[in-house]
């Protein structure tokens, strides 16, 4: 595991998991898929359960915690959830009550080589949070399910080499979409996610600021296309440093993207 990388499992409203690998850790974010497809993804990593050092859960909405009940019964990897989180989940999931390592949202901790460091996100969830994992040098950010980017989310992930960044909808396919009213208000406010303008605005910010990878994640499946989120950002770079934007498919990427590539940027899954 002398390698870094971060490997999207299963990424947007259907279920969220990703494989963040550095530092001799290997450290999954959110479980909200089946511990089925989870096992099927480390093992095209050459992984498997027992490897795992650490799994981090930003919120408890079901897209992101869907796998944890099985896996907290066939695995032994600590589960970190901020104290909202953690007490959210244990009124529906008895077991979660003396398996969750619990920390305060802001709190900085560690698992092995890779530093911690955790930040209060604006998503109507208990205690939703984002994270900030560093190995030597190398910083990477973690922030999807946030209805806009405050100034300390903001100051928190520039600088990171590395950000995973949700681009959840184009705002007119949300209007003119299936979902009902209060739900179009409800994912479009404060509280909900990031729209692929709000999300190019932002990584235009963090390019500036020697973001050199993107994966752009938690894709609307309804009010949303891979495509139309990708060039949103693309054209927000342009004339901008060279960044690689990825984007997180549903399903697990074919291969994982490795830190501080220095390629052309180029859509791939
Ligand atoms: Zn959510
Ligand atoms: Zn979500």
């Amino acid at each position: 595991m002398a390698e870094r990388y971060y490997y999207s499992i299963a990424s947007g409203s259907t279920g969220n998991c990703g494989l963040y690998v550095a530092g001799g850790a290997a450290i999954l974010i959110d479980l909200g898929v089946s511990l089925r497809k989870i096992t099927a993804a480390l093992t095209a990593v050459g992984l498997g359960l027992d490897d795992l050092s650490a799994v981090l859960l930003t919120h408890e909405h079901i897209d992101h915690v869907k796998g944890l009940p099985m896996f907290l019964k066939k695995a032994g990897a600590p589960v970190f959830a901020s104290r909202g989180t953690a007490e959210a989940l244990a009124q529906k999931e008895p077991l979660c009550r003396d398996r969750l390592n619990v920390f305060e949202s802001g709190e900085a901790f560690w698992v092995r080589d890779v530093d911690v460091e955790t930040f209060e996100t604006p998503h109507d969830a208990a205690d939703s949070v984002g994270y900030i994992l560093s190995h030597g040098e190398s910083r990477f950010g973690f922030a999807t399910d946030l209805g806009f980017v405050p100034r300390d989310v903001a100051d928190r992930l520039r600088g990171c080499g590395t950000v995973v960044l949700e681009s959840n909808h184009d705002p007119h396919m949300l209007q003119a979409g299936p979902y009902p009213y209060p739900l179009k208000m409800r994912v479009a406010g404060p509280a909900g996610h990031l729209s692929n303008p709000d999300c190019a605005a932002f990584a235009a910010d963090l390019v500036k600021n020697g973001t050199r990878t993107l994966i752009l994640a938690h894709l609307s499946e309804k009010n949303n296309i891979p495509e139309l989120a990708f060039q949103q950002t693309r054209a927000a770079l342009r004339g901008l440093p060279a960044c690689a934007v990825h984007i997180a498919p549903r399903e697990r990427m074919e291969e994982p993207v490795l830190f501080g590539e220095e390629e052309a940027c180029s859509l791939s899954g």
